[in-house]
């Protein structure tokens, strides 16, 4: 396995782990906070019960002593309590003794008091218990369970409140957590991201170096012989290494063209002329383009241009790179290539299609191929030329022109590239 490849791998597997253990801290940390809470609830509870406990205590009556506790007390909602009480009871003695006990306790909210007279079906007393002390209110909110025996119903609209604030250092220790873990896996995130761009870096320098020293080093080598005087004498072998200069040349001008197009479209300096073009003549100035890797390859190109609307607003000169970058890469990709292009258009769609019958790509890599300098590794090398900024420069034309692209592809079998454009 290549050095890329290992390095790559081991830092996904990395983040891969360092994100299993993210979730599972993540996991436990609200576990422990969901115990956290029941337990705040359960202490709000039992304070509760201690303080009518002692409540029935201060007031001293012989019943609540001889019955056991559980019976005396109901809890029919979270926020509500009632206790069995004897009628008459001297209203602002239980008060002043409620307020004492739960504050004894440790419950530190608004409390919500009712004397219920089971004869009357209605609360005969009423009153508000807050920290700064006891107030008279009408609307005091509290519920009215009816039932056959006097209570004091004691209603804490606050408790959940109450209950999250006692977790304050908890909340806040997880918020921290939280945070730090955020942190860390957005360092993670672009840590792999530098260490991507920086293979990617080291792979165009190298693809670059390549691209250019072959063709310099075969013209270097022709200019070496058509130095030679005797050349003259043979006229034949002179057209040859002349058409190898040639040749060298106009691929060395092709890859120019591609780096000079990265170029502008990375300082946003494409400036795209629209104007009416048809679309069935820049492909066949595309195909006419690529005669020379056609004849090369002994490609097979089957025109099914077949859209009867295939007139549409774009730069021609950048619809001619985007065609030319896909037959290119069909034919590249493709080792007997036999390369369908067709076009198709609804109301408002033009469809250009470009199918070949390559490698394929597998669909982990289709939406990395779009990114600058991204190609596809198979084995330990590259089997063919490029400098991965063919299809990036596809996307950006599309983009600039309301266009789609969708792949469909099966590794060993080809691909389709499908693009889509406005027609108005
Ligand atoms: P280049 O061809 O110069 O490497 P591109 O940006 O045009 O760069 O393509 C990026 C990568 O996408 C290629 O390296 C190749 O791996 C993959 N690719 C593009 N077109 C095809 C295709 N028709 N069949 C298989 N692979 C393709």
């Amino acid at each position: 396995m290549s050095t890329f490849l290992l390095r790559s791998s081991t830092i996904r597997l990395g983040i891969f782990i360092s994100t299993l253990i993210i979730a599972v801290i993540l996991i436990f940390q609200l576990a422990w906070l969901k115990k956290v809470y029941r337990f705040e609830q359960k202490e709000f509870d039992h304070g509760v019960v201690k303080a009518i406990k002692g409540l029935y205590e201060d007031l001293d009556v012989n019943v609540y002593y001889s019955t056991h506790l559980n019976e005396l007390l109901e809890n029919p909602e979270s926020h509500l309590y009632l206790a069995h009480i004897d009628l008459p009871v001297n209203y602002d003695t239980l008060v002043s003794y409620l307020q004492y006990e739960l504050e004894d306790f440790g419950i530190f909210t608004d409390c919500h008091i009712g004397i219920y007279n089971s004869v009357q079906n209605k609360y005969a007393y009423t009153k508000i218990l807050t920290l700064t002390g006891a107030k008279d209110r009408t609307n005091t909110g509290l519920p009215l369970p009816v039932r056959k025996f006097n209570y004091l119903a004691m209603y804490f609209p606050n408790r959940q409140q109450y209950i999250l604030s006692q977790m304050n250092f908890w909340i806040f220790s997880s918020a921290i957590l939280l945070i730090v873990l955020i942190l860390f896996s957005t360092g993670l995130y672009y840590f792999y991201r530098q260490k991507f761009l920086n293979e990617t870096q080291k792979d165009f320098i190298h693809h670059f170096t390549h691209e250019f020293k072959t063709p310099v080093s075969v013209i270097s080598l022709a200019a070496d012989v058509l130095k030679n005087e005797k050349i003259i004498e043979k006229p034949s072998k002179l057209a040859m290494y002349a058409g190898i200069v040639e040749y060298q040349v106009h691929y060395l001008q092709g890859q120019i063209e591609k780096l000079l197009q990265f170029a502008y479209s990375e300082s946003g300096q494409l400036h795209f002329d629209k104007k009416e073009v048809d679309v069935h003549e820049v492909v066949i100035k595309a195909v006419n383009n690529l005669t020379p890797i056609i004849n090369e390859k002994n490609a097979q190109i089957i025109y099914e241009l077949k859209a009867s609307h295939s007139i549409i607003q774009v730069d021609e000169g950048y619809l001619l790179i985007t065609i030319t970058n896909l037959l290119d890469n069909a034919i590249k990709y493709s080792k007997e290539p036999r390369i369908i292009v067709a076009t198709e258009n609804d109301d408002k769609i033009l469809r250009l299609i470009v199918k070949d019958n390559g490698i394929g790509i597998e669909k982990s890599e289709i939406k990395k191929i779009f990114r600058k300098f991204y190609r596809v590794r198979r084995g330990d090398t590259y089997v063919t030329k490029g400098f991965g900024l063919g299809l990036s420069f596809v996307k950006t034309f599309l983009d600039s022109h309301n266009g789609k692209i969708k792949i469909e592809s099966t590794p060993g079998s080809g691909s389709t590239f499908i693009i889509e454009l406005p027609l108005d």
